[in-house]
């Protein structure tokens, strides 16, 4: 992704924020979430937005206003998005080890459906409907088996990963739900894996999944929803991403004859392109023959590279001009790792880039860090959050989260200092 031309200042918002910080393109994520809902176009579809890649209220206020929906892991993220303004039958819980309060909480907020991944846990739903005298929407998260070719730790559709059902007890449980009083199944759903690249493996997911789907149908337990997950891929250096159109068509074919509604959980498809990490040079030194250029950014900031072993792509920032990726290229440069402040040698932002000579205080514009930067963040050595700024292409730039304070970082430890109290 080259930078757009709408890009904001970067010298005036430093000046402003100082360094590091987030910022996202407000405009970039609309048009992703258009680009997915309108691929499916002609079929009820609900794009349920991942919010783990990326829960900023502001961006899931923006994806709300939009007409989406959220798909949740946690409590905390039915919570925030509800904050957000997305509607409570558009929201779906999702994630392996849901707590008795959090399905409590989900049931009671009357959420679209609960994604089952377990009989442990379907009949701990099924409980506590029953104590409260409801009956609760459930879909239930099936494992096709099958093998995703993504980094191992995205990888969530193989039986040896810890997510979902094996198709054989699945049906088993779906009968079981449909005779229970406390439950209404009204959804099925998988989900293989992330960043996928490939249309193969999910068109083979999708023919295994819709195979039981009609196979329930048949048997007169008809689903409303065909929840197909999120995964899809973008470009972070060279990679071909699947084309929406291509993904739905496939989709829409496998579901030819049913009118169920189709559900959509993307997330790095909608935000990932869209985020930039802003960071300041503060050093450069050679260690021997190796260049290091060291950030005030780190891996607590962003760990995808550290952690996936993902690549970054850096752009420049100089003399209010942006060198983009490409540019950079071409020019004068010599291989670098950009590496952050803290104390651990998995620290770094990206390894043997080529980059030129730079001084203190030269900005690094670390891209596509859209999804699964800010979320994952921590406060590793006591770092405080950066602070997450949007734009769009009217040239608007606006804080959608406040630099953290420091204090902030030991609040709940004071009142425990001994000599103190
Ligand atoms: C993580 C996750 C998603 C989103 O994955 P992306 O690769 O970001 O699109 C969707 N659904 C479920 C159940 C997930 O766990």
């Amino acid at each position: 992704m080259s930078i757009p031309h709408y890009f904001p200042s970067l010298g005036q918002l430093t000046k402003r924020f100082g360094t590091p910080f987030y910022l996202y393109d407000f405009t970039n994520i609309q048009q992703q979430y258009l680009k997915i809902k309108g691929a499916f176009a002609g079929r009820k579809s609900l794009i349920a937005y991942a919010l783990k890649a990326n829960s900023n209220l502001s961006v899931v206020q923006q994806i709300a206003s939009l007409g989406g929906g959220a798909d949740c892991v946690s409590l905390g993220e039915i919570k925030r998005a509800i904050l957000a303004g997305v509607k409570p039958y558009h929201i779906i819980f999702s994630g392996v080890g849901k707590r008795k309060d959090e399905i409590l909480e989900a049931l009671h907020l009357n959420i679209l459906f609960i994604n089952v991944e377990s009989e442990d846990e379907l009949l701990l739903v099924e409980k506590i409907a029953s104590s409260i005298r409801t009956e609760a929407r459930i879909s239930l998260r099936v494992n096709p088996n099958i093998n995703p070719k993504t980094h191992p730790y995205i990888s969530t559709g193989l039986n040896e990963n810890k997510f979902g059902i094996p198709v054989q007890e699945a049906k088993r449980l779906y009968l079981y739900a449909h005779k229970s009083p406390h439950l209404k199944p009204v959804g099925i759903h998988f989900h293989i894996g992330s960043q996928l690249l490939d249309l193969e493996p999910l068109q083979e997911a999708t023919q295994k999944i819709s195979s039981l789907f009609h196979s329930l149908n048949a048997i007169g337990l008809e689903l409303k929803f065909f929840d197909v997950g999120g995964g899809l891929g973008i470009n972070y250096t060279d990679e071909k991403p699947i084309e929406p159109y291509d993904y739905a068509q496939m989709i829409l074919k496998e579901l030819r004859g049913t009118e169920a509604t189709i559900i959509c959980e993307p997330g790095r498809f909608i935000v990932g392109n869209s985020g930039y990490l802003i960071t300041s040079v503060l050093y450069e030194k050679i260690n021997d023959s190796k260049r290091f250029v060291i950030v005030d950014t780190a891996m607590n900031d962003l760990i995808r590279p550290t952690l996936y072993d993902a690549i970054h792509q850096i752009a420049l920032f100089d003399s209010e001009k942006i060198i983009d990726t490409e540019i950079l290229e071409h020019s004068h440069c010599t291989l670098a790792d950009v590496v952050g402040p803290i104390c651990e040698s998995g620290d770094f932002l990206a390894k043997n880039i080529k980059l030129p000579p730079l001084k203190h205080n030269n900005l690094l514009i670390i891209k596509n860090a859209g999804a699964y930067g800010f979320t994952m963040a921590s406060h590793y050595n006591t770092r405080p959050n950066p602070p997450e700024i949007a734009f769009n292409d009217q040239k608007k730039v606006w804080v959608i989260r406040s630099k953290e304070r420091l204090e902030s970082l030991w609040e709940n430890e004071l009142a425990y200092l001994k000599d103190k109290q």
